[in-house]
């Protein structure tokens, strides 16, 4: 049995236990090779520092493995990642690789991945890290709020499916169920638990985002999300319909702590997330399901910064952090939450400080000049001479 798969003590027969935690790694195409070496002597760091240890699976998949083999994610791969205990994906698709009905690889192996895998809430921190230049004057209190995206059903339920009638009429249908809606609400509330509250006052908020005033299914997602707010009486509960929400994460974006919504409200809302807390080079993201998870940055693959050693590795660095942090928090391994948190000070302390920043951030730094800042104040944090 895999070390990772029981909660055992750490403590056995008095020798210290070190748990293994299995990752399968796909670096994928365009940047995310890059942005996923970026990542690799962060978590050697960590391994180093933290008193944690890894066994990481590097695996090809994506838009270039489609164009050179006809398949986009290989079966040992999707094996691969339902055997391990996490999975962090750095990026995949390629604008000129596309499958005969003229769409693309990415959205195919993406939705694979989260059925298979079974990933129904999907995290998306909105953090601005102080250093990091917001482009709203707004956010006097700062800017720390977690879009949470139901991630199988809503609008992208329909993917594969939808209806094209003599050429003249399209449909998709959304779908939301209680069972989909209630498991991506409870961690929605289990989430604000875990966090400081809305920057403006401290106070743990968990919003509503839909649609009710006009569609059934958004009035019955809000309901739903009442049902299941009960449960949770210290947490304040309330619901705002998307469009005004835009409006709100622009005029008053301290004022927000856990927002919860369908899944293509939340694809929407997200970038809207990543472009007031410094771009998408800087929003990691997290895919959970009761038994697996995937860590991704929200960006795609710019293939046009390709091999250029200039894309920004952060949003894959941090995306490495959460990851770190769901194992610890469902192994309960002390060792693992810390080193997540290492990575993301480590981080913080390199915005912070402001001069090393790569051109999406208005610098000149390169990708790997990043990875070695990162990996430096991982050691110097933890006081190892290197
Ligand atoms: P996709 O179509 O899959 O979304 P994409 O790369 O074209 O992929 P985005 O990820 O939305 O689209 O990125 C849009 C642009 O933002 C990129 O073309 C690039 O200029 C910039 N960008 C995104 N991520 C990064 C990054 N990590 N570093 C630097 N620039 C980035």
């Amino acid at each position: 049995m895999d070390c990772c798969e029981t909660n055992q003590p750490f403590e056995s027969l008095g020798e210290p236990f070190v748990k293994t935690y299995h990752i399968a790694a796909l670096p994928g195409d365009g940047i995310g090779p890059e942005c996923l070496d970026a990542t690799m002597p962060v978590l050697d760091a960590v391994q180093s520092c933290c008193g944690i240890s890894l066994k990481i699976n590097r695996h090809e998949a994506g838009a270039e493995h489609y164009r050179k083999h006809g398949v986009a994610i290989p079966d040992e791969v999707l094996k691969d990642c339902l055997d391990a205990d996490a999975v962090l994906l750095a990026a995949i698709g390629l604008p000129d690789v596309r499958k005969p009905d003229g769409t693309e690889v990415q959205p195919d192996m993406m939705m694979g991945l989260r059925r298979a895998l079974g990933l129904y809430a999907a995290v998306r921190p909105v953090k601005l890290y102080p250093g990091v230049p917001s482009p709203l004057n707004t956010a006097g209190a700062g800017i720390d709020m977690v879009i949470l995206r139901e991630n199988l059903e809503g609008l992208f339920a329909s993917f594969g499916g939808g209806c094209i009638l003599n050429d003249h009429v399209a449909t998709d249908t959304i779908v939301i169920t209680r069972e989909g809606t209630e498991r991506v609400v409870d961690y929605a509330f289990q989430l604000s638990q875990r966090r400081k509250g809305r920057p403006i006052d401290g106070k743990r908020r968990v919003t509503c985002v839909d649609k009710a005033n006009v569609f059934r299914s958004f009035a019955f997602f809000r309901k739903v999300f009442f049902d299941i707010a009960h449960r949770y009486p210290d947490i304040e509960a309330d619901a705002t319909y998307v469009d005004a929400m835009s409006l709100y994460m622009v005029t008053s974006p301290s004022d927000w702590d856990v927002l919860v919504m369908e899944n293509q409200f939340g694809d929407i809302l997200s970038d809207l997330g990543a472009a007031i807390v410094g771009g998408l080079g800087m929003a990691p993201s997290a895919e959970i399901g009761d038994n697996h998870a995937l860590f991704q940055p929200s960006h795609g693959t710019a293939p046009q910064l390709t091999g250029k050693n200039v894309a920004n590795p952060i949003a894959t660095i941090l995306s490495a952090s959460m990851m770190l942090d769901w194992l610890g928090t469902r192994y309960d391994d002390a060792d693992a939450i810390s080193a997540g948190a290492a990575i993301e000070s480590a981080v913080a302390g390199l915005l912070k400080d402001g001069h090393l920043r790569t051109a999406d951030q208005g610098g000149n730094t390169s990708t790997s000049a990043i990875s070695d800042a990162v990996t430096d104040a991982i050691h110097r944090n933890a006081g190892v001479a290197r």
